[in-house]
């Protein structure tokens, strides 16, 4: 793995009127890295990550995606989504577009490839979440494990830097979660970088090469799995992991 920070969180709070939700965060990302957020509901997961790539401002501190700082005076947050893709728990795809048109669309609009192209991009994206035979079909057509692996290779055809997933199998049934761990845990190994908000302790323990452990708006602790699933000293980490498991 590069060791090289590609995304770093420098003492970023974030508050809600009254409600600080987050309190002085610090988190670097490095290039290839696979980092797991976990921790109770409530806690900042899903603030941090809109904060990753500026779907909410911070009130303090800074984030920087490579040299650039974006939390101050930045313009170009559609290039910044682009570099910084988002997979969210409920799919949002686009209901009155085939499966390879919601694939192609955003980078058709935005990256102004040629058709050709892109669609080569996109089969080929279909055929690494193993989705090949769906291309011309509609999203109500699909399970909800197969619109998930849709979602991301529609995120992966913006060719972005780094993936952010805010608990993207919390709306699953049981029985589709799988694939979907499959399909991210595939991409992990490509090299892909990620930062994954889960409830599966599985993966996080397998798949993560760092797990980072919130709790009311702060990092209480951060190791790699083994520290946080088997050596923890912490009370409020253990009481956690104990109710997950
Ligand atoms: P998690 O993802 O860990 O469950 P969130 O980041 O969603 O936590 O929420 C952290 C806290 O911020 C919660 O108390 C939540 O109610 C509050 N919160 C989140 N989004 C908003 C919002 N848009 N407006 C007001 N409060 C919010
Ligand atoms: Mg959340």
């Amino acid at each position: 793995m590069e060791n090289t920070k590609i995304l770093s969180i420098r003492n970023v709070s974030k508050n809600y009127n009254s409600l600080q939700v987050l309190k002085k965060i610090n988190l670097d990302i490095k290039r290839g890295e696979v980092v797991a957020i976990i921790g109770p509901s409530g806690s900042g997961k899903s603030t941090l990550l809109r904060c990753m790539n500026a779907l909410e401002t911070v009130n303090g501190g800074e984030i920087w995606f490579k040299d650039q700082c974006f939390t101050e005076k930045f313009k170009s947050y559609d290039r910044l989504r682009q570099d910084i893709g988002m997979v969210f728990q409920h799919f949002n795809l686009f209901p009155h577009m085939t499966v390879l048109k919601n694939i192609m669309i955003s980078p058709l609009k935005v990256k102004k490839r040629p058709k050709e192209e892109m669609m080569a991009k996109a089969l080929e994206l279909l055929r690494i979440v193993g989705l090949e035979d769906k291309r011309e079909v509609y999203p109500e057509m699909l399970s909800g494990g197969q619109k998930q692996r849709i979602a991301i290779a529609r995120a992966l055809a913006m060719e972005p830097e780094i993936l952010l997933f805010d608990e993207p199998t919390s709306a699953l049934d049981p029985e589709m979660v799988g694939e979907v761990l499959n399909t991210m845990k595939n991409l992990a190994e490509s090299g892909m970088t990620m930062v994954v908000v889960t409830h599966e302790m599985g993966f996080a323990r397998e798949v993560a090469d760092r797990v980072v452990f919130m709790d009311e708006g702060i990092i209480m602790e951060e190791g790699t799995p083994k520290q946080i699933f088997e050596d923890t000293q912490n009370e409020r980490v253990k009481a956690f992991l104990e109710k997950m498991l």
